[in-house]
């Protein structure tokens, strides 16, 4: 299951350095994810200040 990013997103980047696979870039208004690299792990949502990442539906 792939996480996604909210519009709740700051654009810290803290995440996209905590993504074991790569998955995280910085897009035009905040973090994004590729959900085809994503493994699920949930390592984003672990260090999210905002609590932007979640899983996807
Ligand atoms: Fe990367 Fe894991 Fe977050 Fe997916 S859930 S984007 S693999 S840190
Ligand atoms: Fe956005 Fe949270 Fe990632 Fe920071 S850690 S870039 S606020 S999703």
């Amino acid at each position: 299951m792939a996480y996604k990013i909210s519009d709740e997103c700051i654009s810290c980047g803290a995440c996209e350095a905590e993504c074991p696979v790569s998955a995280i870039a910085a897009g035009d208004s905040k973090y994004e994810i590729d959900a085809d690299t994503c493994i699920g792990c949930g390592a984003c949502a672990g260090v999210c200040p905002v609590g932007a990442p979640s899983e996807d539906e």
